[in-house]
């Protein structure tokens, strides 16, 4: 009798399988986990657009909504062939979870559509964008208060332009209709900070981790960025700036992946030289003084202290775990890691700094540009002069106390007021820090937990739990 082969577990099953683990964590009766972990709504639409004179096209889309504990609901919405109710299910619900890591006041949801946006001129994309936006205006999916998307994979400030000014074409009396979507352009109501920012939190997460020695201890790392010899999948947005903050803290940045091949180079790789070569050749491969890994997968597997994968989800599975040799990973992208290959990293005693926290600082910015949309005000500008006049003020009778007068440029660090940027930095670094702790302490206080993942997710799950309860629908 022939067996039954074991059917492969899905995106979305993986990241059920990571809650499920977790629930064992925590005591909130099974009705109330039931809720928070399927997904509330799915839209899966279709609609037609003209490709040539008599020719169409019909696209296949999504948006999922997976808890409405909170409103709106908040993800992305990525442009990829990948793209289908399955992963778009599984993107949503990280949402979620994310979201209540690093307490930003969101349900989770997530949006797709099924192109390569390579195929398609810009008019085109336009036209599915806009086609898209009015899909989800129809259905009640999109909106300040209800749903607000984001960039994802595929997606950027120009997508996001498209959504809010069609949004804002079918709404003309919706005040606050800039606050439909976020990662806009500045001009648009976008925030200064939200391109950098899931890099920038990816880079957080990571500082955060290494700066404690009694951690990296047990994982046979000293303490600090400095020095670290680091591998990053992806150059898109997520990796291109978590490398960038990563060689500026004097991490070394000894491999690059990207769809066309790897690159390595032990002493290091000047990040923004490779940038310039592969906007001059098309490639990273060929770097000057660099090997080519034609293979790009196997990059993953080079000798390194820290691995950033910051592409796709699912790279890391049970085939290539075991030859794993980094000691830390830190999740740039949405699901990296498969739970077998988990299981297998953390049986080498691999750390991973799981994607629910370590990529949340993007959602953690969107947050604060929706406040400023809602707010109809860019953050500093009520503070920033007057801040400037007290610590001028301050500083003048310092001087004159003292008797010594400080050098102009000494002055200006001093009376710097806080502008939207520096505000969008602090508030993202202050999130990230906080919430590594919190989910660290988690961890701490059961000694059974012995995972980051399992222990984000439990904060994550409690504090859902606690929304809903507070709602009054579970005791
Ligand atoms: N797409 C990003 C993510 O996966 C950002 C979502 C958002 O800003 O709403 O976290």
């Amino acid at each position: 009798m022939s067996k039954l082969r074991k059917q492969p577990q899905t995106f979305f099953e993986n990241v059920l399988g990571f809650f499920d683990n977790a629930t064992q964590y925590t005591k909130h009766p099974t009705g109330l986990l039931e809720q928070i972990k399927f997904c509330n709504s799915v839209y899966r639409m279709r609609f037609p657009i003209r490709v040539g004179d008599d020719q169409y096209e019909v696209i296949e889309a999504y948006r999922v909504e997976h808890s409405h504990h909170k409103s709106p609901v908040k993800g992305g919405i990525r442009y990829s062939l990948s793209v289908d109710q399955d992963e778009v299910m599984a993107l949503a619900a990280l949402m979620t979870f994310k979201c209540a890591v690093v307490d930003v006041p969101f349900g989770g949801a997530k949006g797709g559509i099924k192109i390569d946006p390579k195929n398609y001129s810009v008019h085109q994309l336009e036209r599915i964008t806009r086609r898209y936006t009015s899909e989800l205006v129809k259905k009640n999916f999109i909106g300040p208060g209800i749903d607000v998307p984001a960039p994802d994979y595929g997606t950027g400030a120009r997508e996001m332009a498209w959504i809010q000014d069609t949004y804002a074409q079918l709404k003309p009396d919706a005040i606050d209709s800039e606050g439909c979507v976020t990662g806009k352009p500045i001009a648009q109501g976008g925030i200064r900070g939200r391109t950098e920012a899931t890099g920038m939190g990816v880079f957080f997460a990571t500082r955060e981790a290494v700066n404690i020695a009694e951690d990296m201890k047990k994982i046979g790392l000293t303490r600090g960025i400095e020095g670290k010899r680091v591998i990053v999948q992806g150059l898109g947005n997520v990796g291109y700036f978590a490398a960038k903050y990563v060689q500026e803290a004097g991490g070394i940045l000894i491999g690059l992946a990207e769809y066309e091949g790897a690159i390595y180079n032990s002493k290091g790789l000047n990040l923004d030289d490779v940038v310039k070569h592969r906007n001059e050749t098309g490639s990273i491969l060929n770097f000057r003084g660099a090997k080519n890994i034609r293979d790009t997968a196997k990059a993953l597997e080079l000798d390194c202290d820290i691995l950033i994968p910051a592409a796709l989800e699912r790279v890391i599975t049970e085939k290539n775990a075991s030859r794993i040799k980094a000691k830390l990973i830190t999740e740039g992208a949405n699901g990296p890691i498969t739970p077998e290959a988990e299981k297998i990293l953390l049986k080498k005693n691999i750390m991973i700094i799981p994607d629910l926290y370590a990529n949340a600082g993007g959602v953690t910015v969107s947050y604060f540009e929706w406040l400023k949309n809602l707010s109809h005000v860019r953050f500093g500008r009520m503070g920033k002069r007057f801040e400037e006049a007290a610590y001028r003020n301050i500083v003048e009778a310092m001087e004159k106390l003292t008797g010594k007068s400080l050098s102009q440029q000494e002055r200006n660090v001093l009376v710097h007021g806080a502008d939207e940027i520096d505000l969008v930095t602090s508030g993202l670094e202050e999130t990230m820090i906080t919430a590594y702790h919190e989910i660290r302490e988690v961890q701490k206080q059961n000694k059974k937990i012995h995972d980051l993942r399992t222990a984000g997710f439990v904060d994550a799950i409690d504090k859902v739990a606690t929304s809903y309860m507070s709602l009054g629908i579970f005791p």
